[in-house]
């Protein structure tokens, strides 16, 4: 028996933001490897199949296990929140693979894409993304607070729409404020801002505001935050940045 492993992305929360081509890996799988609260988004069709419950943190460690079961011959299907190339699984996986195995290499694994938390807060509040954006993570775990920064910096000289991931944890609640102070030296305080908690559920929760007003206390790990371009503006209940630079205000 040849194991495979597949790794996937629940969307934003709500089922029917689930692929189907997710929810045919799922339906095949063996082996399910992932954080449990994501887990908990799969119904449990099958009996036979086995969940591998882990805590978020431990990423590499789900990674090699999911390897180690694809290896043994099981199918296995590996589980992010959102999309898994988006801040999560997939290059944890590939991680592994480098640092693991040289059989590793050989074994077949596949990505399925998802709807990644930035499109589903944009679809909340109209068209935010619509000129050019990036995306950063806040979370500095992995990478050093100074370079989140110089990429804040460039992002805002560049007027990217700028979409923050991980914006504030427990362990991390003062450096939104500092990346909105930073933000606040380069680009207008009457830049909109939004604050989007459980983008993509029944729950979701929008906070429209300006970079000069924004209280980084609306955010928590369940928050995606948006700073529009110079171009992005409120029409009616709806923020949009227009697709071409002309339609600028200024
Ligand atoms: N792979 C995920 C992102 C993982 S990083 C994806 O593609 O969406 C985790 C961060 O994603 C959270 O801290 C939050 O900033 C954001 N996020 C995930 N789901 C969200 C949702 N439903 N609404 C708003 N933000 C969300």
């Amino acid at each position: 028996m040849s194991g495979s492993l597949v790794v996937v992305g629940t969307g934003p929360g709500k089922p029917e933001l689930m692929t189907p081509a997710t929810l045919a890996a799922l339906a095949t799988a063996t082996d399910l490897v992932g954080y449990g609260p994501y887990l908990d988004r799969i119904p449990k069709t099958r009996a036979d199949q086995c969940r591998h419950v882990s805590d978020n943190r431990v990423e590499l460690d789900r990674a090699r296990l999911a390897l180690s079961l694809a290896a043994s011959g099981r199918k296995v299907v590996v589980v992010s929140g959102g999309d898994p190339g988006v801040f999560a699984m997939a290059a944890a996986v590939f991680e592994a693979v480098e640092a693991g195995d040289a059989a590793w290499r050989t074994l077949d694994i596949r990505v399925e894409p998802g709807v990644t938390a930035m499109l589903a807060a944009a679809a909340e509040v109209g068209a935010p993304l619509g000129g050019d954006f990036c995306a950063i993570s806040l979370s500095d775990n992995l990478k050093a607070w100074a370079t989140i920064e110089r990429r804040l910096r460039a992002a805002a000289e560049a007027d990217f729409v700028i979409a923050l991931y991980n914006p504030a944890s427990k362990a991390r609640p003062h450096q939104l404020a500092q990346a909105f102070d930073l933000l606040r030296t380069i680009k207008g305080l009457d830049t909109p801002l939004l604050f989007v908690r459980a983008a993509g559920t029944p729950e979701v929760r929008v906070v429209t505001t300006t970079l000069g007003a924004a209280d980084p206390s609306c955010a928590d790990m369940r928050t995606l935050v948006i700073i529009g371009a110079s171009t992005t503006r409120q029409i009616g209940r709806w923020i949009y940045t227009p697709r071409s630079e002309r339609e600028g205000r200024s």
